[in-house]
């Protein structure tokens, strides 16, 4: 079975023209004001989708909203939590279409300043009601704007002892930047580096060790980085501010769980290199940033599979591993 751990929704786009709607009627039409798509819209961009898998071989996409159009930041309130719940609800009613392809990740209603028990209802009802698999955590609510605690704040630990106690795999994967200097793109990327850094310096791992983080986009930087943060570890040893037997910097990053969306063979092959094939999930993010054509193999610069199937240094166990097993490790609600 190919599982593909990092899709998001393809959806109608009378649920986005309501996301403009909701954007900016500032509770004119009252709270909550929901979006309607219909079954028949629905069915139309869900078979899209399933025709897009197929395409390349995918049996499961774990689709979580596409995070670019979440709504974050100094949104309202209410226009943030009604967005998270009809982004999750569309989630769900494709999961249910299509039973034996889709899983839903559920958004979560963030905002900049708002502590992170506010998240804990819409865990409630993606894990009790929906039957998600797991949860999105953008990193950076504040989108650029320089407010958000990062990841190793103990503003996040409330959220990671839930995560802990449910089993329940966070996606790390930021969403929209306002701050003009960084795309969202470019955002994804620093927020992914942030992330495992400042989750590594605060010791998040040995606080909660069952923890289950999926940082997005092949770790960002860090794996291609890693010398630098090698080097700091072992500073930090030297000059005994951590503990003489305390893990290494490669250690710790093996704590993490990663994904293949690196449109690029020689980036896999650091990835699997310096984190382990063990720690790695397939994902595409296919319909998304990757739908490019390499001029070399004429495909879809995000058709991974062929990609990785081509990696000589991998051996049966890891490509089972990283297209299936993994996964499941990673996804104890992965049910098939
Ligand atoms: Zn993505």
């Amino acid at each position: 079975m190919i599982i593909d751990a990092h899709a998001h929704l393809v959806a109608p786009t009378s649920l986005y023209a309501h996301r403009s709607q909701l954007s900016v009627s500032g509770g004119q039409y009252g709270d909550p004001y929901r979006a309607k798509v219909s079954d028949a819209d629905l069915e139309v961009s869900a078979a899209q989708n399933v025709a897009i898998m197929d395409g390349v071989g995918t049996d499961v996409q774990v689709l979580s909203p596409r995070p670019f159009l979440m709504i974050n930041g100094n949104a309202r309130w209410e226009n943030i939590t009604s967005w998270v719940h009809d982004q999750n609800d569309i989630i769900a009613r494709t999961v249910k279409l299509h039973p034996t392809r889709f899983r839903g990740i559920a958004a979560l209603p963030q905002q900049t300043g708002r502590p992170v028990a506010s998240l804990f209802d819409e865990i409630k009802r993606a894990t009790e009601e929906l039957g998600f698999v797991g949860v999105l955590v953008n990193p950076d609510p504040d989108e650029g704007g320089g407010k958000s605690p990062p990841l190793g704040d103990p503003y996040w630990y409330p959220l990671y002892e839930r995560l802990c106690e449910l089993d329940l795999p966070g996606h790390i994967h930021s969403g929209n930047c306002s701050a003009g200097r960084e795309t969202y793109d470019e955002h994804f990327i620093t927020e992914e580096s942030l992330a495992i850094t400042s989750i590594y310096r605060a010791g998040v791992f040995e606080r909660f060790p069952s923890l289950k983080l999926m940082v997005s986009h092949g770790g960002g930087a860090i794996p291609y980085q890693v010398g630098r943060w090698r080097s700091h570890r072992e500073m930090a040893r030297t000059a005994g501010k951590i503990a003489r037997d305390a893990p290494t910097f490669d250690t710790i990053l093996k704590t993490f769980w990663f994904d293949t969306v690196l449109h690029n063979k020689r980036s896999l092959e650091l990835l699997f290199d310096v984190v382990g094939a063990d720690r790695c999930c397939f994902g595409t993010e296919r319909p998304g940033s990757g739908a490019g054509i390499d001029p070399v193999s004429g495909r879809p610069l995000d058709d991974i599979r062929p990609v990785i199937e081509a990696i000589e240094s991998l051996g049966e166990d890891d490509r089972r591993g990283i297209f299936e097993h993994n996964a499941r490790r990673l996804f104890s609600r992965l049910e098939f």
